[in-house]
């Protein structure tokens, strides 16, 4: 059987970590606090926030919400971005992915002061990623590689591909990757043959949103396989990866469960932002 990279007990680790970090700060009298905002009528984003904020909370950080409804105007998200951006006890904002279609997220993203981008997507922060700047980096691919690191797997020299290039996800895990000198494909739509890249990859992320779609026969036996998809599906009562788990894990040297594995890095690597951001103010 492969190796579990297993995201909740290491996110369990770091977790136990900020807990400490965030005591440092409290004897330099701040409170690490995070600002979320967030489409009030989408269940899904509302569930990741309050794992977010319970797990804030246990932390001993400050986690607040803004709920952008459907009468929210453009003008009233960029105010509360401007608004957040200059409060001194604020240290993180997250602008919780979607917004309703009515608002402009981008200007919301170029609106948001890097400084307290914790979730690392604005362009600000992508930018700093490209030119390997010092800077926030995204959320779930800097969970993926804390994952990868923790369980001592090199990139160095390795196939990488990401299949996926979303702005949050696919697109900064290949520069992750790549800045650790693997040497990067990333696949899309578009792309044709997954299965032959498939075979050529030593490590493997997908982040595309389609339930079970990569089978354990495309793969290079060996493969580390990374799965950051979250797909609901009927009738089945956990969220399904990307990856076909059963097929895939007897092939694999490693792999990473869902739940269980990229999921909760993703929340851990935000609030460990989050504590940098107040750790440097
Ligand atoms: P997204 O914005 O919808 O991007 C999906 C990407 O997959 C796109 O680049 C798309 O290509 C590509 N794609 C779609 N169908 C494909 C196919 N048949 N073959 C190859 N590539 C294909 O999604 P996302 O926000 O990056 O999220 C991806 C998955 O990760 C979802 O399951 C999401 O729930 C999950 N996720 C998990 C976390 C976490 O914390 N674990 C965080 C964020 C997202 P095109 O660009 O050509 O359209």
């Amino acid at each position: 059987m492969p190796m579990l990279l297993d995201g909740k007990a290491l996110s369990r680790e770091i977790r136990n970590d900020l807990k400490e970090r965030v005591e440092k700060l409290a004897a330099r009298g701040i409170r690490p606090r995070i600002e979320v905002i967030v489409a009030a009528q989408d269940p899904a984003s509302l569930a990741y926030v309050r794992m977010k904020r319970k797990w804030a909370e246990e932390a001993g950080m400050i986690s607040g919400t803004w709920d952008v409804t459907p009468s929210t105007t453009q003008e009233q998200l960029i105010e509360k971005i401007r608004d957040l951006t200059q409060d001194a006890s604020v240290h993180g904002v997250l602008i919780q992915h979607p917004l309703p279609s009515h608002l402009d997220e981008n200007e919301a993203l170029l609106t948001l002061g890097a400084e307290k981008d914790v979730d690392g997507i604005t362009p600000q922060s992508l930018g700093r990623l490209v030119a390997d700047l010092p800077g926030f980096r995204c959320a779930t691919p800097l969970g993926i590689m804390k994952l990868l690191d923790h369980y001592g797997i090199e990139c160095a020299g390795k196939n990488a591909l990401v299949i996926g290039r979303s702005v949050i996800l696919g697109k900064p895990a290949a520069l992750m990757l790549l800045q650790k000198n693997a040497t990067v494909t990333v696949a899309h739509s578009r792309s044709v043959d997954l299965p032959g890249l498939c075979a050529q990859a030593d490590i493997l992320v997908a982040a595309v949103g389609r339930p079970e779609m990569i089978r354990g026969e495309w793969l290079k036996p060996g493969a580390v396989v990374v799965d950051a998809g979250y797909n609901k599906v009927e009738g089945r009562t956990t969220d399904v990866g990307d990856c076909h788990f059963e097929s895939c894990a007897p092939v694999a040297s490693a792999i990473t469960p869902v739940p269980g594995g990229v999921g909760p890095m993703t929340v851990a690597s935000l609030l460990d932002n989050t504590v940098r951001a107040a750790e440097l103010s």
